[in-house]
């Protein structure tokens, strides 16, 4: 086995045997299926969703799922669909040439690829494997390796009651449920050996836990996700991949302890021997210890198997919120990563000293993220911002003199532009900036071009987008209404109300405290008063609390209270159960994309990215990305004060975002010439597609982790 080869027998064979429920003309489409290269290739989600549209919104857009259980009539039709078919053969050739192009970049050997390793992996809605940012981030870097063919391999965890899906009761209060996926069902394949599975084994509380290995074609870049749910394992070793960020400490250490040691195991036992680690985020700390057992078994001291193991870990925080960040009791450590003392020739007091910012202080609970910090060479933070925070929180591990010297670098994030740029926006700089403009997205000189787009085109577009997403709000809010159980009166007006023309403000994310999302209640009169008249807004919400946050689900319960104001009903809509499916049509069809994070606590921020790749200006808090992004041409900024009491600052920030809508938003996007274009709104938007696209794409990050990151472990 190898990197190229692990796993890619056992998907084609998952792909003949699909194809053998089909037509035989029909092949491609199986084939098509289970490399989710379909997914940020123009046409592909249409291809399915035209054998039969109302399954493939029903089963999630999973396309082996559709295949699986789409009627034989159905498929009989397809068969006989000329067009379509012969669509499908040649979305399968053009995936073909390009799998078939060498995996390499100068310099970077396609036998030793770099080893991203992730709790969460947001490839596609139907792979329901993260939570938020962290995730859609991994999946977005998976996609940019594939597009520009670096050597890279993700590995993760296959969890199979995923993520929670959302509920909000009529009392506005958030209920969780989790939808099991059969991984049968899913675009992958259990990796054999000599026709069995593909086993490997990890030492989690004392026991001896086997997991199977998935793998998931990303383009040209495998994901290879873990799975205990083997028969062989006790039931409480089964639930390990149960649930992504699992309610209860002890299951999070041991995924933990899965990810980090079995994602070495893995490796291993797939034959691939990685260049470099990447740990994104501290779950995946135990990775660079696994590596420097493997040093001890081989002879080397305890002190000289870190060295080794550390030259070769590169180590990316994501957050600096205490949550992101948790720590766990010595105690519970020592009896999840069982034997991982002996492993590593050592004592628990020194492994315990690794993951702690003061190693003797017995009082400091250890902590994920510290043990990465020192088991890492190269490490960073995710924008120039939370570089400069990161190396503050982190000065004393370091024992530096001042923040500067503290060896925390930083890549800002960038977001996947095929993923998230809607069609109308890519065919639009196509025509206008030649057909490789994303190859040449860093090009300064390539953007100039923008400016031939002309202004109708570009206001056109951009009331398409805002038309699409009206049409998804009025169908997403009746239903989740209905299942609320809300009044006819109030059903009935999300059914007409939402308007295409009206400007649309968007706010959706992991509802975290940080986020703020009670900054639009703080002076409601004044809130409300914006709904109202011809030049009036609507607000379009989205959020996931986290399960046991019960604090985030009060804010939005808070908000829930609003609805007895008779304004609200045609003009707020709270969609239920955000995911990647629902922010594609949001972040496109939003004109200002709002977000007001507690600063300095947004490490990043991807969504707004995301938005003004589509032409939506955002309005936020000079923050993690926006502070350099924003430019006063791309959107509007919030200069946060970090110094106010908690309460103040909310006050502040509060005040300057309702100012800033009333007095400059709201009159911008209502300022039309005679044909009844915003000139200077769409001198904005067309700034904002060029910020975002230059400089927050998943290509330039790639890029620069290839600079900072890769060249230098
Ligand atoms: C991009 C994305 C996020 C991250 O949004 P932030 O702006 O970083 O909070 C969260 N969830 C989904 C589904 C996303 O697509």
């Amino acid at each position: 086995m190898s990197e190229k080869l692990a796993g890619a027998d056992d998907l084609r064979v998952a792909a003949d045997q699909l194809a053998a429920r089909l037509p035989s003309n029909m092949a491609p489409f199986a084939r098509i299926a289970f490399n989710y290269r379909w997914c940020w290739t123009t046409g592909g989600d249409a291809l399915f969703a035209a054998i039969d549209p109302w399954r493939w919104a029903a089963c999630g857009r999973n396309p082996v799922r559709l295949l699986q259980e789409v009627p034989t009539s159905a498929l009989e039709e397809v068969s006989t669909n000329r067009e379509l078919i012969r669509e499908a053969y040649s979305l399968e050739e053009c995936i073909a040439v390009e799998s078939s192009a060498p995996r390499t970049v100068d310099g970077f050997d396609p036998d030793h690829p770099v080893a991203f390793l992730c709790a969460e992996f947001g490839v596609h809605g139907s792979l329901p494997i993260y939570s938020g940012g962290l995730g859609v981030l991994a999946g977005d870097l998976l996609k940019a390796a594939s597009d520009a063919a670096f050597p890279l391999v993700g590995i993760g965890l296959l969890y199979w009651q995923g993520y929670f899906r959302q509920r909000m009761d009529i009392s506005g209060w958030q209920n969780e449920y989790w939808v099991e996926s059969d991984a049968p069902r899913l675009p992958g394949a259990r990796i054999t050996h000599d026709g069995a599975p593909l086993e490997i084994h990890v030492p989690i509380r004392g026991r001896d836990v086997t997991a199977h290995v998935w793998r998931f074609s990303i383009g040209r870049t495998p994901l290879f996700l873990l799975d205990t749910n083997v028969l062989s394992n006790a039931p409480i070793d089964r639930w390990i991949t149960s649930r992504l960020y699992a309610g209860d400490r002890d299951t999070r250490l041991a995924q933990y302890a899965l990810l980090g040691i079995g994602g070495i195991r893995a490796l291993r036992a797939m034959e691939i021997d990685p260049a470099l680690i990447h740990l994104n985020e501290g779950h995946a700390a135990l990775a660079s210890l696994e590596l420097a057992s493997e040093q001890v078994a081989e002879g080397f001291t305890f002190e000289e198997a870190l060295g080794r193991a550390r030259a070769s870990t590169i180590f990316t925080t994501h957050t600096p919120v205490p949550a992101g960040n948790e720590r766990y009791s010595a105690e519970e450590m020592h009896r999840v990563f069982s034997g991982l003392d002996e492993r590593l020739a050592t004592t628990w007091s020194e492994l315990e000293g690794l993951a702690r910012v003061h190693p003797g202080d017995a009082e400091e609970l250890p902590g994920m993220t510290c043990l990465a910090l020192r088991m890492s060479e190269v490490r960073n933070g995710v924008s120039q911002r939370h570089g400069a925070v990161a190396r503050g929180i982190w000065r004393p591990l370091f024992g530096s003199k001042s923040d500067e010297t503290v060896p925390i670098g930083h890549v800002t994030n960038g977001v996947h532009v095929s993923t998230w740029m809607a069609e109308p926006v890519r065919s639009l700089l196509t025509r206008y900036l030649g057909h490789d403009w994303e190859q040449r997205s860093l090009q300064p000189e390539l953007w100039e071009l923008l400016d031939d787009v002309p202004d109708e085109e570009l206001w056109a577009v951009r009331c398409e987008l805002r038309r699409r997403l009206v049409d998804y709000v009025r169908e997403h809010a009746t239903m989740d209404r209905l299942a609320r159980g809300e009044a006819p009166d109030y059903v009935e007006q999300a059914q007409h109300a939402f308007d295409p023309d009206r400007l649309t403000l968007g706010f959706a994310r992991r509802l975290a405290t940080y986020k703020r999302l009670h900054l639009f209640s703080i002076n409601l009169p004044r809130a409300l008063d914006l709904l109202e008249g011809p030049e009036s807004i609507q607000i379009l919400l989205a959020g996931k609390a986290h399960p046991s946050d019960d604090e985030a689900k009060r804010v939005v319960q808070g908000l829930f209270t609003v609805r007895s104001d008779s304004r609200v009903g045609e003009r707020i809509a709270y969609l239920h159960d955000y995911d990647m499916h629902m922010a594609r049509f949001l972040v496109s069809g939003c004109d200002v994309w709002v977000n007001t994070p507690r600063p300095p606590l947004e490490a990043s921020g991807t969504s707004g990215m995301k938005a003004a790749l589509n032409g939506a200006l955002n309005l936020s808090v000079l923050d993690g990305w926006w502070i350099e992004a924003h430019d006063g041409t791309n959107g509007w900024g919030i200069q946060g004060d970090e110094n106010l009491d908690p309460h103040d600052q909310d006050e502040r920030d509060a005040r300057a975002l309702l100012d800033l809508l009333e007095k400059e938003v709201i009159p911008l996007f209502h300022d039309r010439d005679e044909n009844g274009v915003p000139r200077a709104w769409i001198q904005r938007v067309r700034s904002s597609i060029r910020v975002a696209a230059q400089g927050f794409s998943a290509r330039r990050m790639l890029a620069d982790y290839v600079d900072r990151a890769y060249s230098s472990g």
